[in-house]
C-alpha cells in the first residue's frame, strides 16, 4: 500500500472528491453526514485501477459481470432517503456489487447485512471491505429474494437491483416503523420509498430510476 492508496492523488485526490460532493449538493442531497461519508470514501478502490481516473464522476460504471457500481447521486438519495426516518441500527442491503453503497452506509448504521447472488462480485467485496475496515458489515452469497431472515427484522431495507414487485420477504422482515428503498419494474423503473406501520406499508414513489435488474438464484 503506498502513502496514496486511501487519500488519492490527480484525479482520485481530495480536491476531486470535493467536486463531486458539490454535484450532489447541487443535485439536491441535503444530508451532511451522508455527504460527508462520500467525501471520505476512496471510490476509486471498489473499481478496476484501469478506470480509476473515473471514480469521481457521477456515473455507475462497470465492475465486471455485466454489473455497475451505482451512480453516486444514487447512492446518496437512497441513503438519505433511508435514513431520514431517523437513526438505523440493524440494515439489509440486497446487491452488494463493488461494495461501494455497503461503504457509504456502513458509519451510518449500527450494523449492515448485505447480500450479493454473484460469486466473484461477492469475493471481491469482502476482502475489499475487509482491508478497508468496515467491521459492523456482514456479507453473504445469497439470493436477496428470501432477504435474510435470521438477522432481520430490519429498521432499513435497499435493494440496488430492481424487481418487477417487491419480494414478499422483504416486506416481512421490515421491522415496524421501518423504511424500505428500492426500485421496481422493468423497462420502466421508479425508485420507491416503503414505509411499515404495523400490517399497513405506504409506498411513494421518489423519482424515475435506472438499475440492473433484480434476478434469482445464485451465480458461480
Ligand atoms: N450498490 C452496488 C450496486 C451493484 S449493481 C455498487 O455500488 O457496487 C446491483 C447488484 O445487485 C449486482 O451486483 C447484482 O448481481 C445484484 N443482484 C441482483 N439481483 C440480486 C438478488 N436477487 N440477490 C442479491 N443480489 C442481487
Amino acid at each position: 500500500m503506498n502513502e496514496h492508496y486511501l487519500t488519492g492523488i490527480g484525479m482520485t485526490s481530495q480536491r476531486t472528491r470535493n467536486r463531486l460532493v458539490q454535484r450532489l449538493r447541487d443535485a439536491g442531497i441535503i444530508n451532511e453526514e451522508v455527504l460527508n461519508v462520500i467525501a471520505t470514501t476512496p471510490r476509486h478502490l471498489f473499481i478496476d485501477e484501469a478506470l480509476a481516473h473515473r471514480a469521481y464522476e457521477d456515473n455507475a460504471l462497470p465492475i465486471g459481470n455485466g454489473q455497475t457500481i451505482s451512480q453516486p447521486y444514487t447512492v446518496a438519495r437512497m441513503t438519505e432517503s433511508l435514513l431520514a426516518g431517523g437513526p438505523l441500527s440493524r440494515v439489509l442491503e440486497i446487491g452488494t456489487g463493488s461494495g461501494y453503497q455497503t461503504a457509504i452506509l456502513s458509519p451510518l448504521v449500527k450494523t449492515l447485512y448485505s447480500v450479493e447472488r454473484i460469486e466473484p462480485l461477492h469475493i471481491k467485496a469482502v476482502e475489499r471491505l475487509e482491508t478497508l475496515g468496515y467491521g459492523n458489515v456482514h456479507l453473504a452469497l445469497s439470493d436477496g429474494s428470501w432477504g435474510w431472515p435470521e438477522h432481520g427484522p430490519y429498521d432499513g431495507i435497499l435493494a440496488a437491483a430492481a424487481p418487477e414487485d417487491v419480494p414478499p420477504s422483504l416486506l416481512e422482515q421490515l421491522a415496524d416503523g421501518g423504511r424500505m428503498v428500492l426500485p421496481v419494474g422493468g423497462e420502466e423503473q421508479k425508485l420507491i420509498l416503503i414505509t411499515r406501520r404495523g400490517d399497513h406499508f405506504t409506498r411513494k414513489t421518489l423519482e424515475a430510476a435506472k438499475f440492473v435488474p433484480f434476478l434469482p438464484g445464485i451465480q458461480r
